[in-house]
């Protein structure tokens, strides 16, 4: 067992104290005190005020940080997000999760040369990365010599296609 973290102090550190008033961000944020020591932090920091002798002892588990987040966060239901397998694409899931004031500003998504790009390729400003890409792909497939019989008679408009493809999948409402 390591000793009490107090200078000086040659007693064993028997007792987690957090290292500031309140701090339950997890592991690391603890240290350890002898009996003696952690009575005087507790004093100092009243750590342990209005706990019950079981949530001191839950306080005092090694996990209990982390213990204590997880459930907040489990029983806050309304604030999940939606399950990784709900999308086909994990990315997906990531930018509905992350980034719903990008969904939300909806108009101002976009510059006035991305709007022009999403117009090539016929898609409205409501237009996530998965529907990009699909209609993309539609298009590249319908404009494509090899996909006509060598014809290129729209060989500019895939070009069209193609740049606005590049500009809109670099751009920030599409990240
Ligand atoms: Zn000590």
């Amino acid at each position: 067992m390591a000793r009490c973290s107090e200078p000086d102090c040659r007693e064993p550190g028997e007792f987690r104290a957090p290292l500031t008033a309140g701090d339950f961000d997890g592991p690391g944020t603890w240290r350890w005190l002898c009996l003696d020591h952690v009575r005087a932090h507790n004093a100092h920091y009243n750590f342990f005020e209005g706990m019950s002798t079981d949530e001191i002892e839950a306080a005092q588990s090694p996990i209990a940080g982390w213990e204590r987040s997880t459930r907040a966060f489990a029983s806050s239901g309304a604030d999940r997000g939606p399950a990784w397998s709900d999308f086909a694409d994990p990315l997906d899931a990531i930018s509905a999760r992350f980034r719903p004031e990008a969904r939300r500003q909806g108009v101002d998504r976009f510059t006035a040369k991305e709007r022009q790009a999403l117009s090539v390729l016929g898609l409205k400003d409501d237009a996530d990365r998965t529907v990009l890409r699909k209609r993309y792909s539609e298009l590249v497939r319908r404009y494509h010599p090899d996909r006509n019989g060598g014809d290129r008679t729209h060989e500019k408009r895939l070009v069209e296609v193609i740049d606005a493809y590049q500009l809109l999948k670099g751009s920030r409402a599409f990240a």
